[in-house]
């Protein structure tokens, strides 16, 4: 039987065209964008396209979008192969991390991909991500998928989603995965690693996870930082969560009213999960000094993962009601190949 591919249209530049009244970018229908790419019909694979409304530019993500998307991929589980979502690069990692979080026990491929230029413009990068996307959506080894995972595919490479970071706004190279091997090179053939794509188990039916708590926040580090400005944060009421982005190997600042209010956090039952502010390299608590404070007061390393993977993680772990120890707990575990341990 042909493959069947359900692409699942979310906006971002991809389908962009100029406003007439102040020449920015908006996106546009999926019929008008699906006119600049013809040689779809060339696949030969039953493609179908369902467009989430409202069309978004991606920095207008919400996580009541990513429910809209992770329900139209459940409706549509067994009817189709594979997936390949046409999202902003703006905030495409997010996505994808929180999307491999909440689609669990999944056994077919997400593909998330997008591009730097409008698909109708002259020079896009759209239709050769679509277009491969849709092929790797498509892939079988042996009667399987080869890829059962939420991806991003950009610019030739295949990463896994909850691994990768938006690097660069002007390049066609626009993703990067610092941590953690591309999944597939597309070159004259698509040749995929297989030793890093996650292993599908398909006896586990899809379960999708619709809590997420959103009552946390990223605490970036900056020489100069103030004790107000941490300490207005801690305060917030209900806060549940924070992923504090260290230097380095997950270093911050050693000064006493630092790890005294990052201690009352904890003591109010918030969890601290430490993240670097590097793309490359993980968190290693102890190694310099100036993480041994926040590690004796109870701050858990996040290891190698990537700020847009810890944050959905804290929201996806604290949605499950789980208590503080289990949360901590599965920060220390690896989920959804998200951290190297
Ligand atoms: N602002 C756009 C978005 O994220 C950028 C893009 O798609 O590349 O929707």
């Amino acid at each position: 039987m042909n493959p069947r591919i359900l692409i699942i249209y979310t906006g971002g530049t991809i389908g962009m065209v100029q406003r007439p009244d102040d020449g920015s970018l908006a996106p546009v229908n999926f019929e008008e964008l699906s006119n600049e790419i013809p040689m779809l019909n060339k696949f030969g694979y039953k493609i179908n396209a369902i467009t989430l409304s409202p069309i978004i530019d991606s920095s207008n993500i919400t996580p009541e979008l990513w429910f809209k998307l992770a329900e139209t991929i459940e409706n549509n589980y067994e009817v189709y192969d594979g997936f390949v979502v046409l999202h902003g690069t703006d905030t495409m990692a997010y996505t994808a991390s929180a999307l491999s979080f909440m689609l669990e026990n999944l056994n077919k491929p997400v593909i998330f991909t997008g591009s730097q230029l409008p698909i109708g413009t002259l020079r896009t990068d759209g239709k050769e991500n679509l277009l491969t996307s849709i092929e790797i959506a498509a892939a079988v080894k042996k009667g399987k998928c080869i890829v059962p995972e939420v991806c991003i595919y950009f610019n030739s490479k295949l990463f896994r989603g909850n691994r990768s970071s938006k690097i660069d706004s002007a390049q066609f190279r626009a993703f990067e995965s610092k941590n953690y091997p591309p999944l597939a090179k597309a070159g004259v053939e698509i040749n995929y690693s297989c030793e890093y794509i996650r292993k599908a188990n398909n006896d586990t039916p899809l379960k999708v996870n619709y809590k997420l708590n959103t009552n946390v926040v990223i605490l970036k580090i900056f020489p100069g930082i103030q004790p107000l400005v941490v300490e207005s944060i801690i305060d917030i009421p209900d806060l549940k969560g924070i992923v504090l982005e260290s230097f380095g190997s997950g270093n911050v600042p050693e000064f006493d009213w630092f790890t005294q209010l990052i201690n009352k956090a904890i003591n109010k039952g918030i969890i601290v999960v430490n993240v670097s502010q590097c793309a490359g390299g993980k968190v290693q608590m102890g190694l310099y000094h100036t993480s041994k404070d926040i590690q004796k007061v109870g701050v858990v390393s996040g290891y190698d993962m990537t700020s847009e993977a810890a944050i959905s993680k804290i929201m996806f772990l604290l949605g499950q009601g789980y208590t503080y120890n289990k949360v901590i707990k599965y920060l220390n575990t690896n989920i959804q190949g998200e951290i190297s341990l």
